[in-house]
């Protein structure tokens, strides 16, 4: 479905993707686990071009892209075939749920606005929300907020959807109905990039784990290569850490 190949990215002095790679196919879940500062979020926001790449290939919807020198063209397919689900959510504050749902179907996709309605209603369904069409972003909870954003991502049916670690900004007692949705989607077959620290998530519903650190991919496998053989002594020591 996608596989990028040698991404790189420096800020300044810091080189923070030295060597990065990658291959999904359709229904995978490939789960990016990492120390911070290792690159994991920059990698993720490289492939879809919130953050600029310094160098890289991605092969993807028949098309050979150059990250660092991507066509208009390149990026509005590649953002039109992927979503992103963000660390804070980012919904807009003065819209309703239903609202935030339907506008990138009616703006992005030129969408009739009671088609998108209703798409957005069955994403709003599938994430436990259609009970709050007509709240705003602050009569909710951060669980909830984030499976709207969640919805946000699966009502324009991508390929793919790229999450940067959804549930960190989540006090730990919302963090479960979170990742119980993207189970769910998993489960369902979505074809999903994951960034996260939560270790049993990863180890539960991974198809493949890449485990990152100081910006190049240290080992990957499945997850029950990495979690119960690990090889690397660096990954080890990481799983050590955080089990
Ligand atoms: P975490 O798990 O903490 O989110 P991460 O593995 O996702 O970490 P990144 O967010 O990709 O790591 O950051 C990698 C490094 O790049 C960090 O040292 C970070 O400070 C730096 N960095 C990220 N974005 C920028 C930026 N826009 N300008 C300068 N440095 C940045």
């Amino acid at each position: 479905l996608m596989s990028i190949k040698n991404v790189r990215k420096r800020f300044g002095d810091l080189e923070v993707l030295k060597n990065v790679h990658m291959d999904i196919d359709k229904g995978d879940v490939v789960v990016i686990l990492g120390p911070s500062g290792s690159g994991k979020t920059t990698f993720l926001r490289c492939l879809n071009f919130l953050e600029r790449a310094d160098a890289g290939e991605m092969d993807f919807a028949g098309m050979e892209i150059d990250l660092s020198h991507p066509s208009k063209k390149e990026i509005a397919t590649v953002r039109q075939k992927t979503a992103f689900v963000f660390q804070g959510y980012n919904l807009f504050a003065n819209k309703t749920v239903l609202e935030n749902v339907t506008l990138g179907l009616v703006t992005g996709r030129g969408m009739k606005r009671q088609e998108a309605e209703e798409l957005a209603k069955k994403a709003l369904e599938k994430v436990g929300m259609a009970d709050r069409l007509d709240y705003y972003p602050a009569q909710l909870s951060g669980g909830q907020q984030q499976r709207v954003g969640i919805a946000r991502a699966i009502a324009v049916r991508p390929d793919v959807i790229l999450f940067d670690e959804p549930t960190s900004a989540l006090d730990p007692e919302l963090v479960g109905e979170v990742l119980k949705v993207m189970r769910d989607l998993a489960n369902d077959g979505t074809t999903m990039i994951v960034v996260t620290h939560e270790m049993k998530f990863a180890r539960d519903v991974a198809s493949h784990v890449i485990f990152m650190d100081g910006g190049v991919i240290v080992e990957e496998g499945t997850s029950e290569e990495i979690f119960e053989h690990p090889q690397e002594e660096r990954t080890k020591k990481f799983l050590h850490r955080v089990l």
